[in-house]
């Protein structure tokens, strides 16, 4: 009682800043970009958007494994219980987690996973990432202007998105990929390279068990990460999987 006494007189007084709201409310990210194949040269830029979205919204605190040793030492099930959610920004190929297993459980018992483009470029044959991410990268051709058509207006990754939405990037296609297991939230009507009719997903999320997963197809290229309408639709999707919105 009296050490507490003594808290809030020197709070009163100016001499310990108070507990703050927003930091005990954050939520902790790691953001992984190991890649054991293709490596994009906008990774750099992924990070930096995503940190710029955590410092604006205040709502989450961010780290990152780059290396093979922060991907060991921060994805081993004792490493991910510091954190709340874990983001694949354009990783590729089969990283090396010390316990792929535990990881996909890990996001099941009720953790965030984001991806970002080549996220569904990674572990190609382990069912049960492919399972929880909701897809897998099959092809992609020439990058290209397509018009993005919003499935989903009242969703957080993509309330106040124009659809259509002129767009160029490089534009995935993926097998592996079942409309029902998935809320689509970003689609094209039509082949973005050859124009046939037909459904081609670009963005989804899903629940996986307890846990929350959002997947973005786009983010190819730098400008496309920095502009203002992905920004948004990365930050919604970002805290609807961190279960900061609903
Ligand atoms: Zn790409």
């Amino acid at each position: 009682m009296r050490v507490r006494t003594a808290t809030v007189l020197l709070v009163a007084a100016g001499l310990l800043a108070p507990p703050s709201v927003e930091s005990a409310a954050a939520k902790k990210l790691l953001v992984v970009t190991v890649t054991k194949g293709f490596r994009h040269d906008s990774i750099p830029t992924a990070e930096r958007v995503l940190q710029r979205l955590g410092d604006e919204s205040k709502a989450f605190t961010l780290d990152y494994a780059r290396t093979d040793d922060e991907l060991t030492a921060k994805m081993s099930p004792k490493g991910l219980a510091a954190y709340d959610g874990v983001v694949f920004a354009s990783t590729t190929g089969d990283l090396p987690l010390p316990d792929r297993q535990a990881f996909v459980d890990w996001v099941a018992a009720g953790h965030a996973f984001v991806g970002i483009h080549a996220a569904t470029d990674t572990y190609h044959g382990w069912a049960p990432f492919i399972e929880m991410i909701g897809g897998e990268f099959k092809t992609h051709g020439p990058q290209v202007k397509v018009a993005l058509l919003v499935q989903d207006a009242a969703d957080p990754s993509t309330k106040g998105m124009a659809s259509p939405l002129d767009v160029f990037d490089e534009i995935y296609q993926f097998k592996s990929f079942e409309k029902d297991r998935v809320k689509t939230l970003v689609a094209l009507d039509k082949h973005p390279n050859e124009g046939t009719p037909g459904f081609y997903p670009l963005a989804w999320s899903r629940s996986h068990g307890k846990g929350r997963v959002f997947y973005t197809a786009l983010g190819h290229r730098e400008d496309v990460l920095e502009a203002d309408w992905f920004r948004k639709h990365l930050l919604g999707g970002t805290l609807w999987a961190l279960g900061a919105s609903n």
